[in-house]
Parts: structure tokens; C-alpha cells; sequence
């Protein structure tokens, strides 16, 4: 079977390297997965017999086939769709779950979108991506790699990357290289209001990246509440902490 390019198969059949995967999620017999995209089921194969449950969705429904005769026993959990469309009461109805996945990478921002809606439901996240994509994940201030990704992801979760994979692995062998990274979620649930202006205030400042926070400020919050904060305003937006960040979010106009 060719692997699509349209559906970002980059498949992974390394034994080894997936042996090496599963240990680092740290599988236990009372877990329930949800595997985005398990392919060719090679992942699949190194955990679904240690789990309490497992369900996959995958969208290239040549692949549904391949799964389901390759598991006979669980062909039930292999659930046909796009994984951006799937409600999580019509697998687990009320228990949390983990989501695994060597996911689409043209999909990642999305999927982690999706993840983020779902966040009540969800125990914690393992993904392989882009490293690219990874280190603006897991960026920290004054790095280069830090940005409004990194401000979301780190209010939402503890991120950590597990493992570097190199591109020698996927078959075929995409043009980047990968890292394998843990979402834990920081928080109970997500308060939405927080989130919006966190949202709201990391895009007006990055948009002047290079400029003096003093420089946007204004564009998010009172000129009479500006002075409440206590800030450097001569640092720029990639030297905010999310602390920092989340103070100026509290001030930002017609919050309430
Ligand atoms: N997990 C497998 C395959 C990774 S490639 C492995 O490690 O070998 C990415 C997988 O995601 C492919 O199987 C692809 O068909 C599937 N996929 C792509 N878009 C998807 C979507 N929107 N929803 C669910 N699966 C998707």
C-alpha cells in the first residue's frame, strides 16, 4: 500500500524505536488510549495489549481495512473519520483518556486545537512532530524558539520532550526531523475567559515582536490599567514570561 501523501503518512515500523515510544508513555493496564492516525498499526500493535482500552481513529479508510484484519479481536476500535470532526463521548462516555499519535504533521496545529477543546476529558498527550514545531511547544522565554505557541502550551500544560527521532525511522522518510513530546495537562479544566484574552494578548504583542511591549500595550488594554502592571515595558514580547503574560491578559479591555 502507497502511502498518501494528502493524509501525512510518514509511517514508523522501527520495532526498537517503538518499544523505546511505549516505555516512554509509561502504559499501564488501567489506561484508555485514543490513537490519532494509527496507520499500519505498528504503534498500535506495541500497546494495545497492555491497555485496559483502546480506540484509533484513522481518515484513509484503505488503512481501516489493513487495521481491522490485522486485529481481528478489535475491530471495533477502529473508529472511520477525521479525527478533527470526533466527539470523545462517542468513545469514552465519562472516563479520561491519553491520546496518542505519530500524527499528520500538516495537521498538528488542529489537532493540538482539538485537544484543547477536549481538555477536561483528556489525562495527557503523547505526539510525534516536527521538531520545529515541538520546540516552539515546549519554548521557554528568551529562547529562540518561544513565541504564542509556547505561551498557550505552557499555560495548558507541562510540556516535555521525550526523545529525538530521526527521520531514518519514517517510511517514507519526511523532509524534517521529529521529536517525541508530552502534553500533561496543568489544569482541571480550562477557563475560557483566561484563555481568550491570553490569546488575545500574546497575538497583539508577537505581532510586534521585535518592538518594546510599551509599543502594543495599548492595543490590548486601558491606558489607565497599563500602569497597574508590574512590568518591564522596554522588554520585548519573547521575554514575557507566562506569568507576565497572564497579568496583562486580567487587565485586557472589556474583560468582563
Ligand atoms: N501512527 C502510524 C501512522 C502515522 S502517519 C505510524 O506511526 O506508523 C499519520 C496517520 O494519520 C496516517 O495513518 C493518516 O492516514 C492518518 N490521518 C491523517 N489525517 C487524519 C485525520 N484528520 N484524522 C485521523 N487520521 C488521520
Amino acid at each position: 500500500m502507497q502511502a498518501k501523501k494528502r493524509f501525512g503518512q510518514n509511517f514508523l515500523t522501527d520495532r526498537k524505536l517503538l518499544e523505546d515510544l511505549v516505555s516512554l508513555i509509561k502504559v499501564s493496564d488501567q489506561d484508555k488510549f485514543l490513537e490519532i492516525g494509527p496507520g499500519k498499526g505498528d504503534l498500535t500493535e506495541s500497546l494495545i495489549n497492555l491497555c485496559d482500552s483502546y480506540f484509533g481513529v484513522e481518515v484513509d479508510k484503505d488503512l481501516l481495512v489493513f487495521l481491522r484484519n490485522k486485529f481481528p479481536e478489535n475491530k471495533k476500535a477502529f473508529i472511520d473519520g477525521d479525527i478533527l470532526k470526533l466527539h470523545p463521548s462517542k468513545i469514552y462516555s465519562s472516563n479520561k483518556f491519553r491520546v496518542v499519535g505519530n500524527i499528520p504533521y500538516n495537521i498538528s496545529s488542529p489537532i493540538l486545537e482539538w485537544c484543547e477543546k477536549h481538555y477536561a476529558k483528556i489525562y495527557d498527550i503523547h505526539f510525534m512532530l516536527q521538531k520545529e514545531f515541538a520546540l516552539r511547544c515546549a519554548g521557554s522565554e528568551r529562547t529562540s524558539s518561544y513565541g504564542r505557541l509556547s505561551v498557550i502550551c505552557n499555560y495548558l500544560y507541562e510540556v516535555t520532550i521525550l526523545k529525538e527521532v530521526s527521520k531514518d525511522f519514517f517510511n517514507p522518510a519526511p523532509k524534517v526531523d521529529s521529536l517525541f513530546v508530552r502534553f500533561s495537562p496543568k489544569k482541571k479544566e480550562v477557563d475560557h475567559k483566561e484563555l481568550r484574552n491570553l490569546k488575545q494578548v500574546t497575538r497583539a504583542l508577537f505581532n510586534k515582536k521585535r518592538k518594546k511591549i510599551s509599543n502594543s500595550l495599548e492595543d490590548v488594554i486601558q491606558k489607565e490599567n497599563i500602569k497597574k502592571l508590574d512590568l518591564n515595558f522596554n522588554l520585548r514580547p519573547d521575554e514575557l514570561s507566562l506569568d507576565e503574560y497572564l497579568q496583562i491578559s486580567s487587565l485586557v479591555k472589556n474583560n468582563g
